[in-house]
């Protein structure tokens, strides 16, 4: 009863050869020329196709509650999208709304997931406040096997936490020893308060979402979270990373020594801010947070992925639909757009496609 699949080209991270694998329930037995094959086995002519590893994308928002709505995947509809574009696990976020306890919010999610998701999954955890409390299930967390905790510098009165917290959850996650902090870094009062100038000149469309959080935004939030982690002697993970200058700031940490590791996704290093200016509002397909920004910034995150600045490529997957969704308060504010797209299921191929077959990634 086991899976036969012959003759596939199996691509690894060190060779490329061509072999029968043979799997057992959700193992590999065997990898070898002319793999036997029994009766009862069900056998699938991979000829002429390459064979994988199974991804894993480590940033995704399935049934997220999120800017009055909820993204439109659940664990049932992402994961077989997921599973569909070559990934096999995903590290998903758990997110409770403040003052709700952090194991709750594991509780959650894990409903949320179980007998839904087909695919494997994890959660960071997202650590929306701060308290005594909150420090205490910090460890019951990493126990569970939350070893990340998430942290927002971003979004102002809702999920975005305040220095001082940053500062608690960094030195909490050091004394666990092996807990990682990873943050959106990008400075919330700057947003907020472009945010309202822009508005207030009545500049509301999807391309003033992108003029209300400059790369600067993000550069300030990058270094701000490296200082915190060099005043705790930590390491630091900065997701979705869409900037030259956010970049830099990483380089310059790392040639100091600093541990600090950085993910990109593929709308950064494929998609530009001229999307936002597309007619009849259709930009609004693109907002999120980072924004989409110029075309040169696509450039330093490709050679940063060649130079091992930026270690891995995820998703951050969080989709709503256009109408329904997108425009259910934003026509005239792009501060009420949803933030997020979709992507879950197109991760691996853009990836080849666009990084490994022409040539800027191998
Ligand atoms: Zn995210």
């Amino acid at each position: 009863m086991a899976l036969i699949i012959q003759n596939g080209e199996i691509v690894t991270s060190k060779e490329r050869y061509v072999a029968d694998i043979r799997v057992e329930g959700e193992q590999i037995a065997q990898i070898g020329q002319h793999v036997a094959v029994e009766s009862g086995d069900t056998v699938i002519n991979a000829g002429g196709k390459y064979i994988f590893p199974g991804g894993i994308d480590a940033h995704t928002h399935l049934d997220l509650p999120f800017m009055g709505t909820t993204a439109k995947d659940d664990f049932a509809t992402g994961t077989i999208a997921a599973v569909a574009g070559g990934t096999t696990c995903i590290i998903d976020f758990v997110i409770p709304d403040k003052s709700v306890p952090m194991m709750d919010g594991f509780a959650q999610w894990m409903a949320k997931a179980e007998g839904k998701s087909v695919i494997d999954y994890g959660f960071h955890l997202a650590v929306t406040w701060w308290d005594k409390s909150v420090q205490r299930e910090l460890g019951l967390a990493y126990n569970a096997g939350m070893t990340s905790f998430k942290t927002f510098l971003a979004y102002k009165g809702a999920i975005g936490i305040e220095d001082s917290e940053l500062y608690q959850i960094m030195g909490t996650a050091k004394e666990l020893g092996g807990a990682m902090v990873t943050v959106h870094a990008e400075n919330a009062e700057i947003v907020w308060q472009l945010q309202q100038k822009l508005l207030a000149e009545g500049k509301t469309q999807p391309i003033d979402h992108a003029h209300s959080r400059p790369p600067i935004v993000e550069a300030e939030g990058t270094h701000r979270a490296i200082t915190m982690a060099a005043i705790h002697d930590a390491p630091v993970f900065i997701v979705h990373m869409s900037t030259a200058d956010a970049l830099e700031k990483v380089r310059d940490a790392r040639f100091r020594g600093q541990h600090v590791y950085v993910e990109t996704c593929p709308q950064y290093l494929l998609l530009d801010e001229s999307l936002y200016r597309r007619p009849n509002w259709e930009g609004a397909k693109w907002v999120m947070s980072p924004p989409l920004r110029e075309k040169y910034h696509q450039t330093a995150l490709w050679n940063g992925i060649r130079a091992g600045l930026v270690h891995t490529i995820a998703t951050d997957h969080c989709p709503f639909d256009f109408h329904g969704q997108k425009d259910m308060g934003g026509t005239n504010n792009f501060a009420k757009i949803p933030n997020g797209i979709p992507g879950i299921g197109d991760r691996m191929q853009l990836m080849y496609t666009y990084g490994v077959t022409e040539g800027r990634i191998d």
